[in-house]
């Protein structure tokens, strides 16, 4: 039994670990973890893993020694199957109950997978883990035929590493645009340039209705009726955070489980941090889920500070990055409920931002080779000060500098 058992070996937990540890808990810690490997980054999964420029064991979060120098046990190849909040205590696929003082539920989500015909052959591929990378690398011939199935960053990154492997790339969106869900036209259309500018085929309004092949997938059927033939399918349409254990103890998981700004869920015992965890979000005004490393690390650490006693919001600014051929994004904001875009800059070549603002503020930026906009206008969303919309669209003026 465990003073604090983490569920979950991603990032979230590694940080909450740590940040636990920083704060002087004293007490024992277990992070479960249904992988194989110790906690490590999932970013470089669709971006220098996949393109072998980054090993395994570079992926670790931290060194191997530091979680025994912290003594916090590491409890990874093993699920956890259910709760049982009256004893509390976990119940583990081998079987095993280990009992917990706190439980930190920390399981991110698992890729959606498609519902038509063909969705279970062999050839088809999703992209979180690093099994899953190497599952697609080893069933990549040279030159293969890929089909992408959903047009989101996790998708986009992987049609831009594959594309430099040389293979054949067609990137399928059900939506009109690109990135549709979380950006605005004029990113949607960069991308959508950049990525056939590099000879991916990109359809757009294109909905799956059938993987087709005997065994192993060798094409795609549209609802247009038209054939794609693949080699491989790669499915990015998402995640379903893994809450079930929590959802059939009883507690609200409408998408994600729901936790407060402390990262505590209905049960004073447990609490939620990360992919897995539908918070209430001051840039958002309502409760969201996000996946990003950013969110992970900052619920990782107020779910510590929760344990440790300072009560300590959640209210960090969201920010996220991207990285495809040599284009880095950084976003910061929630690009949702705005009333006006801002293009600052030429669309057409990288080192342009996009602005949203809503009652005259920033309230989320896109930044394309842009990281001076990227540091300057977090600074303007948090302030939360009226800006200057004409100055701020003129690229020669610095964005610091458009406070009205
Ligand atoms: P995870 O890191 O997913 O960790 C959860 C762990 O819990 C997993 O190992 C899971 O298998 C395990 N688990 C699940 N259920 C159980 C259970 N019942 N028992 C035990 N263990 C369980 N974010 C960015 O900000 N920038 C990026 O560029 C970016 N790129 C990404 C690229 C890829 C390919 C992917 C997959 C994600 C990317 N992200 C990026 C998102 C970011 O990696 C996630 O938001 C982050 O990893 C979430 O951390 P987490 O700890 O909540 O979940």
């Amino acid at each position: 039994d465990y003073d604090i058992v983490i569920a979950g070996a991603g990032q979230a937990a590694a940080q909450c670990a740590q940040s636990l540890r920083q704060g002087g808990f004293p007490g024992s810690i277990a992070i479960i973890g249904d992988e194989d490997a110790a906690p490590y980054e999932r970013p470089p999964l669709s971006k220098e893993y996949l393109a072998g420029k980054r090993d395994a064991a570079r992926l670790a979060l931290r060194k191997p020694e530091y979680w025994q120098e912290k003594q916090v046990s590491l409890l990874t190849g093993r699920r956890v199957t259910a709760v049982d909040r009256a004893e509390r205590t976990l119940t583990l696929t081998d079987g095993a109950r280990v009992g917990y003082g706190k439980l930190i539920w920390a399981t991110g989500g698992r890729p959606r997978r498609l519902s038509c015909p063909g969705a279970g052959l062999a050839g088809v591929h999703a992209i979180r883990t690093i099994a899953d990378i190497d599952a697609l690398k080893a069933d990549l011939v040279p030159g293969a035929r890929v089909v992408i199935v959903g047009g989101g960053y996790i998708g986009l990154e992987t049609a831009a590493v594959l594309r430099a492997m040389g293979h054949e790339v067609t990137v399928l969106e059900a939506q009109e645009r690109l990135l549709a869900r979380v950006t605005s036209p004029p990113v949607s259309a960069f991308y959508a340039e950049l990525h056939r500018r590099h000879g991916v085929d990109v359809r757009l309004s294109a909905q799956v209705s059938a993987l087709r092949g005997e065994g192993r997938v060798n094409g795609v059927e549209l609802s247009d009726g038209s054939l794609i033939q693949a080699d491989i399918v790669i499915v990015g349409i998402g995640i379903i955070p893994n809450v079930e254990p929590l959802a059939l103890a009883g507690l609200p998981c409408p998408n994600g489980v729901v936790v407060d700004a402390l990262c505590r869920t209905q049960d004073p015992h447990i609490l939620a941090i990360g992919d897995c965890a539908l918070h209430p979000n001051a840039f958002a005004g309502r409760a969201i889920r996000l996946e990003s490393v950013q969110n992970a690390v900052d619920q990782g650490k107020v779910a510590a500070d929760t344990i440790l006693g300072l009560e300590k919001p959640y209210a960090a600014l969201p920010w996220f990055w991207s990285d495809q051929y040599d284009v880095k994004m950084q976003a910061a904001g929630l690009a949702m409920d705005y009333e006006q875009v801002l293009v600052r800059g030429d669309t057409t070549a990288p080192g342009f931002s996009v602005l949203y603002l809503r009652d005259g503020r920033l309230i989320a930026i896109d930044c394309l080779n842009n990281a001076r906009d990227f540091i300057q206008a977090k600074a303007l969303i948090t302030g939360g000060k009226l800006i200057d919309a004409a100055r701020a669209a003129d690229p020669s003026v610095e964005l610091k500098a458009v406070i009205d």
